[in-house]
């Protein structure tokens, strides 16, 4: 349970890291638009878990969520922890200690949105990454709203592939299922998605599949008039050459190459240092199996 908690944690730290810091090319986008990040408070990891060769110290990663006000209505992209922890830790189960999680009533959700007047049902639509405890949390609180997500998360949040991070908590989004004997299988209003789609048809707000962190993550690439384009991540965390692809700008471009070389110089070295361990290794290994064997065989030689 620790390690799979510790995924989690590894996914929401990069997720921010990350997260709307590449400034793509300025696109029309409809004035007055704007994007607004929120904190549902933070989780605790150590800070190995996030880059490799560092210390194993304790290090606390924000766990964030963003509302785009568009004139069609207000995109929620991502829901953050969900509020009940903040007075009932059993709620998360073993995941309260592995991941000690803010709990103070000011991050919960109602208060972020209250920030900048909004209420939960003043959202048009909630945009879900991925639905791991600590992006799905609250997507329960937003009943008027039509929900977002890739058809293939639903799926991996009920009943998971084996061998997947299984980083849900089905209370959080049991609630969108309709009850026993109604005719629908959903609750609400919902977009299951196979793909991508241009939430208001201007490309101002474009949810893209991008699965990688789970069967059925998607990212939200937000057009903004002065800023220019923002990518929300969720847990997709790293850059990787398709990227480049709508990307614009040379410095994003530059931006995302010298990523990707970084990592790459970080695996090598990661390899090289495997390969020495595991050299080192044999070797200690064959020098024991010889300072056994030699006795023996200089015995066996002295009694021909
Ligand atoms: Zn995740």
């Amino acid at each position: 349970m620790k390690r799979t908690a510790l995924r989690v944690m590894v996914g929401a730290g990069m997720a921010l890291l990350l997260t709307g810091v590449i400034p793509l090319a300025h696109a029309q986008s409809p004035a007055g638009m704007r994007l607004y990040a929120f904190s549902s408070g933070a989780l605790t990891v150590p800070k190995n878990f996030l880059q490799a060769g560092a210390p194993a110290t304790a290090i606390q990663v924000p766990v964030g969520f963003y509302v785009v006000r568009h004139p069609k209505g207000n995109v929620l992209f991502d829901t953050g922890n969900n509020d009940r922890i903040i007075t009932d830790p059993g709620y998360w189960g073993a995941f309260i200690q592995g991941l000690n999680p803010v709990r103070t009533p000011d991050v919960a959700i109602d208060v972020q949105l209250g920030k900048i007047g909004l209420k939960p049902d003043d959202i048009k639509y909630v945009v879900i990454g991925h639905m791991h405890l600590d992006h799905g949390g609250n997507v329960g609180k937003f009943t008027k709203s039509t929900i977002v997500l890739q058809k293939d998360e639903i799926k991996n949040a009920f009943w998971g592939e084996p061998g997947t991070p299984q980083n849900y908590i089905p209370g959080d989004f049991m609630m969108l299922r309709n009850d026993p004997g109604q005719m629908m299988p959903n609750k609400y209003p919902m977009i299951q998605l196979q793909g991508d789609l241009d939430l208001f048809a201007d490309n101002s707000v474009v949810v893209k599949r991008w699965v990688g962190h789970t069967p059925g993550s998607q990212m939200m690439i937000v057009r903004l008039p002065k800023t220019g384009t923002v990518i929300l991540t969720s847990d997709n965390v790293r850059p990787n050459k398709d990227w480049l692809s709508f990307v614009k700008t040379s410095r994003a471009q530059a931006r995302i190459r010298q990523f990707i070389k970084q990592q790459q110089r970080e695996r090598s070295v990661e390899i090289g240092r495997e390969v020495l361990e595991r050299s080192s290794r044999v070797s200690e290994t064959l020098t024991g199996v010889f300072q056994e064997q030699l006795p023996s065989r200089s015995r066996s030689r002295s009694q021909k």
